[in-house]
C-alpha cells in the first residue's frame, strides 16, 4: 500500500488501485469526502505497521527489556515479533523516573532544643542483604546538626 496525493487530494493505493480516496466536497472546501472501493487485499497489505520497540516500551510504562523480550511467553495476544535492541538510546522517561524525588527545601530555621525536630530517611536496598536487611533508616536530630 501507498499514499498518492496531489493539490486536490489524497489516496490510499493498493498497488496503483485507490482504495480510499479524500478530497475537498467542492474546490477550497473544508468539507472532505471519503471515497472507498472495495477492492481484494493480499495478506501482505494488511499489516500496515511493525511492532517498534520503543512505541511498545514507552505505551507500556516504561518497562525493562528483560520484561518486553519475556512478554511474549506469558501475555496472551503479545506480539511474538518484537525486537528488543541490544542497544538502545536512553529513554528520558525512565531517567526522569530514576532521578530521585527534589529535597524538601531548606529550612530557615533551627530546632533551639534537642530532639524538636528530627529528620529521617528510608531507604529500601535493591535486593536482600546477606543478613537479611531489607532496608535501612537515618533519624539526625536537626539541633545537633
Ligand atoms: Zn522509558
Amino acid at each position: 500500500m501507498c499514499v498518492s496525493e496531489d493539490a486536490q487530494s489524497i489516496s490510499l493505493l493498493n498497488k496503483s488501485t485507490p482504495i480510499i480516496t479524500c478530497k475537498p466536497l467542492y474546490n477550497g472546501s473544508t468539507i472532505f469526502v471519503l471515497e472507498a472501493n472495495l477492492v481484494q487485499l493480499d495478506k501482505s497489505a494488511l499489516v500496515i505497521y511493525k511492532v517498534d520497540y520503543e512505541l511498545m516500551h514507552k505505551h507500556l510504562g516504561h518497562p525493562s527489556k528483560d520484561v518486553l523480550t519475556n512478554a511474549p511467553k506469558h501475555v496472551k495476544g503479545f506480539p511474538r515479533d518484537l525486537e528488543v535492541p541490544s542497544k538502545s538510546p536512553v529513554c528520558p522517561g525512565c531517567v526522569q523516573g530514576k532521578m530521585p524525588a527534589s529535597a524538601h527545601p531548606p529550612s530557615e530555621t533551627r530546632a533551639t532544643v534537642p530532639f524538636k525536630r528530627i529528620h529521617s530517611n528510608l531507604k529500601s536496598f535493591p535486593m536482600v542483604l546477606y543478613h537479611k536487611y531489607k532496608y535501612f533508616v537515618n533519624f539526625i536530630d536537626d539541633y545537633t546538626l
